[in-house]
């Protein structure tokens, strides 16, 4: 029999997979001594359970009940008691924190009867019956799905009714009728009464928080953090603490450190008389913490032990979530907090300097998107007029459109149109607009509204509680003072750092992290502010600790350049299609066109100067850190007109009686003769190179005598020519025949004096190694003989990923793509992330079969995913040596190498 349920004492913060991070984190603030709440936790491997068997495991009802008595006996009261019942939470919590995507359910075992037990034993009537209509309105929401506005209409019914300004000013004979309504909408929503046994309330509660693992808006999450959508929930069941039992309970949240500079002091917010999400809600006002001395000043120095003692244990900062039940202080969850990029490395290296922790733990405790996160643009200082203030909630320069809801977002959005969604608070079922929006701008809320905790988990730029502008999403305008500001459509600025909020577009510029990785900011400069000291430490120990090493994806000199100043150890690939453009595009079209051999030759050697010149630059942009240049991939028709295109224009010339030069028609026939109907899987790479004779020759000499040339003028190339979409090792043997045959001339040539390096020695100077990218299945599967006649091998991750799932790479991301995300079949799209299980599995057997014919093959990836940090990781614990991405994402794959060496040394990562 399977365990799938386990008490808080029994866990510890390490089994997170398995109970969720809430009930990890609970169990070990249990085993610390900390104040929690009796409880249990049911695992997500019944979650999983349920989600393939459409039912609960068949053991769970009885580990439950088991379970629950144990709980019973620990608190001594009853679940059901007339006189004095046990109530409990049942709430959700995944591996990964998934903050207000799923749901929880409070006051779970109240009914018409224990109510009044509540009542006697709580000595007021009103905390009883608030906690009903609690229970019946998040009962009927989640478990028997009732519109939620139902009940919030009936509330404010009662609310006018009495006059009351919000939920504190009800009083028991008022709660009393909205609980008769509550029951009533219930009964007819559902065409039955809410039930009264506690039990069947237990349960149908765990069977929607596992049940809400698969929502629309935990969906959505998962896919735009790449949340694995099998992982499943973990459901907690915790015997109730009361924050709204009297005016000595208080319910809030706490961060031990700012969740935005990582300074130390007391962050956070509470509320007397509230429960649960109340708090995070945004709709009542909220007290900074700070105040809770003054009212409850025992409590509050208990509270502030506890986060010493949490931070102590963790290491870092945690934020929690705790209530004061007359006084008394409990904890409900703590975590490893969510925070914005810049305090992830500002509050590294002060664990660092606080002697927590070591630097290479620290290198461990950031990542390669916070790092991207740092290198976008902020706005450019300078004279402004601010229009409102709010708190920066998530850091970042947003401009965009005001637009009030999220549906229009999302649409404004697919148009391509910049926008920030702009509401008096968000809610859960604002994550689409949020993802689709620039920014995200509110008029309520603090730093733990659920805003700003979303916003930051995602990175978006967001300034919350903006209270001077008075939202109104009806009117679609905001207004201060009584006066409209802005309407739908107008343009706002945002900072998410200083929480400033600009009328009209503000100009950005390059942010403080980009001017150093970029070499324009030195970190002992002492203009430098602490983030760039922080970000500097930590990329000196990920260039210490690494063995992968970097390298950048270049095609010109310019772009060479910026690659060596953010770090770039060598050019993984030199793409050459686009020095076929411009210019020499009427050279290529002649060596289409060529009628004969003579006329061929005349156009290769017309492209092979500029071609030198091209290399060259690229070499002596690198010094002597290796190049790889790759030969012309792309199928010849891109460099025709298109085919449509031309037959009208012919089409219409015939028309109109004009005559058509002989060219266009010769050109036409070529246009028509390279026509195919799937050009990605036709007539490029190394097909083109056995099809067009000396093509590649010419490409091979270029660089051949670009090297020699560098040579001759003191320089130390490191040249590597690579051959793209080979399948087979006799199309490598038949390109590798040719390129022998160009050496041998070149070399003797140079010997001779005449062409670029002459003198005598030319020759034995030339270090140029052949190698392969392995793109094709079939290049994977048959990696031992290829590694026969290469020296290296690059993993062209773009087409292997595109001939693998037999997804057209340029098509399926704007197609189909939508409907797996959406449908939770994919949770990433594999052209952004490494496959590991498909794509990955060929890489791993080609270096494997590679590798045991050639011990000396050098293994790199050029393909997009050579920047991407889970496929970085991927990589790494496949043995590769290097990865090659683009020159901006370098810095990212230095920080991630670095830190999938400490991981695989057995660091845990962050969560
Ligand atoms: C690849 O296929 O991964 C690759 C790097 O080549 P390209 O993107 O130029 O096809
Ligand atoms: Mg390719």
């Amino acid at each position: 029999m399977s365990t799938f349920v386990h008490p808080f004492r029994e866990g510890s913060k390490d089994q997170k997979d398995l109970l969720g991070g809430k009930g990890a984190n609970l169990a070990e603030m249990t085993r610390l001594g900390l104040p929690v709440p009796p409880g249990f936790t049911i695992t997500t491997d019944a979650c999983r359970y349920v989600m393939h068997h459409g039912q609960n495991p068949p053991e769970l009802a009885e580990q439950v009940t088991a379970a629950l008595e144990d709980v019973e006996q620990q608190i001594d009261r009853r679940f059901g008691d007339r006189e004095d019942p046990l109530l409990v939470s049942v709430r959700s919590g995944a591996a990964i924190s998934m903050p207000g995507m799923m749901e929880t359910v409070l006051n779970v075992g109240l009914n018409d009867e224990t109510v009044q037990g509540l009542a006697a034993q709580s000595g007021s009537e009103r905390f009883a019956q608030d906690s009903y209509r609690r229970l019946l309105q998040m009962y009927g929401a989640t478990v028997l799905g009732i519109g939620a506005s139902m009940f919030e209409d009936a509330l404010e019914a009662v609310r006018e009714d009495r006059g009351a300004a919000d939920d504190a000013g009800l009083d028991a004979d008022a709660l009393r009728e909205i609980v008769g309504r509550y029951q009533q909408i219930i009964e007819r929503e559902t065409g039955s009464p809410f039930p009264q046994d506690p039990r069947e309330q237990l349960r149908g509660s765990i069977s929607a928080v596992f049940e809400s693992w698969n929502a629309p808006r935990a969906v959505i999450y998962r896919n735009a953090e790449h949340i694995d959508h099998e992982l499943g929930t973990a459901v907690n069941v915790v015997a109730m603490v009361f924050g709204n039992l009297d005016d000595r309970s208080a319910t809030g949240v706490a961060f031990t450190r700012d969740p935005s500079t990582g300074e130390h002091g007391v962050y956070g917010d509470f509320l007397v008389g509230a429960q649960g999400e109340d708090v995070v809600a945004g709709i009542r006002n909220t007290r900074s913490l700070e105040e809770l001395g003054e009212v409850l000043p025992d409590a509050y120095q208990e509270l502030l032990r506890t986060m010493d003692v949490l931070e102590e244990h963790y290491r870092d900062l945690c934020d929690i979530e705790f209530t004061i039940e007359s006084g008394k202080l409990w904890m409900l969850q703590t975590r490893v907090g969510k925070r914005t990029a810049a305090a992830a490395f500002l509050i590294a290296t002060t664990l660092v300097d606080e002697g927590a922790i070591d630097e290479r733990e620290a290198l461990t405790r950031v990542s390669g998107a916070q790092l991207t996160r740092l290198m976008f643009p902020r706005f450019a200082s300078g004279e402004r007029d601010v229009l409102a203030r709010g708190m920066g909630a998530s850091p970042g320069a947003a401009v965009g459109e005001v637009v009030f809801d999220s549906e229009t977002v999302i649409a404004r959005a697919q148009e391509g149109r910049d926008c920030l969604l702009v509401r008096r608070e968000t809610n859960p079922d604002d994550l689409g607009g949020m993802l689709a929006a620039e920014g995200v701008l509110t008029s309520r809320g603090g730093k733990t509204s659920h805003a700003a905790v979303v916003a930051r988990g995602l990175g978006k730029t967001c300034v919350c509680g903006a209270e001077s502008l008075d939202v109104d999403p009806k009117a679609r305008e905001i207004r201060m003072g009584g006066e409209v500001v802005a309407r739908e459509g107008d343009v706002l600025s945002i900072d998410g750092a200083t929480g400033e909020v600009f009328a009209g577009r503000i100009p950005v510029e390059p942010s403080e992290v980009a001017q150093y990785l970029e070499g324009d900011l030195a970190a002992d400069d002492p203009g430098a502010s602490a983030l760039v000291r922080s970000v500097d430490r930590l990329m000196r120990v990920a260039d210490e600790v690494r063995r992968m090493q970097v390298r950048a994806n270049a095609d010109t000199a310019a772009d060479a350049e910026r690659a060596r100043q953010m770090g770039a150890q060598g050019i993984g690939l030199a793409r050459t299609e686009h020095m076929f453009l411009g210019e020499r595009r009427a050279q290529v079209e002649k060596l289409i066109l060529a009628g004969d051999p003579a006329e061929r030759e005349e156009a290769l050697a017309e492209l092979l100067p500029a071609q030198r010149e091209d290399f060259a630059g690229l070499l002596r942009a690198m010094g002597d850190l290796p190049v790889t240049i790759r030969l012309l991939d792309p199928p010849l028709h891109e460099f025709l007109p298109d085919l449509t295109d031309l037959s009208v224009r012919i089409a219409r010339a015939e028309e109109s009686g004009r005559r058509i030069e002989p060219h266009e028609r010769k050109v036409l026939a070529a246009v028509e003769r390279l026509h195919e109907q799937n050009p990605m899987l036709g007539l490029r790479g190394v097909r083109l190179g056995l099809t067009i004779p000396g093509l590649f020759g010419m490409q091979v000499r270029a660089i051949l005598e670009a090297e020699l040339e560098v040579r001759a003028d003191g320089g130390d190339p490191h040249v590597e020519i690579m051959i793209p979409l080979v399948g087979s090792v006799r199309e490598l043997r038949a390109i590798r025949r040719e390129i022998d045959d160009v050496t041998e001339e070149v070399v003797a040539e140079a010997r001779a004096g005449a062409g670029a390096g002459a003198g005598a020695g030319a020759g034995e100077e030339l270090t140029t190694r052949i190698g392969t990218m392995i793109e094709l299945p079939r290049a994977a599967l048959r990696a031992g003989e290829i590694a026969e006649a290469a020296e290296f091998f690059s993993f062209g991750t773009n087409d292997l990923t595109q001939t693998t799932w037999g997804f057209s790479r340029d098509d399926v991301e704007a197609g189909f793509f939508f409907t797996y995300k959406e449908r939770g079949i994919l949770s990433d799209s594999p052209f952004e992330s490494l496959d590991q299980y498909g794509v990955g599995e060929l890489v791993r057997i080609a270096a494997e079969r590679g590798r045991a014919t050639n011990p000396d093959l050098t293994l790199g990836v050029c393909g997009e995913h050579g920047g991407d940090p889970a496929s970085i990781h991927f990589f790494h614990s496949l043995g590769l040596d290097y990865v090659s991405c683009s020159p901006f994402r370098v810095p990212v794959a230095r920080l991630e190498c670095g830190r999938a060496t400490l991981l695989e040394e057995g660091f845990t990562p962050q969560p």
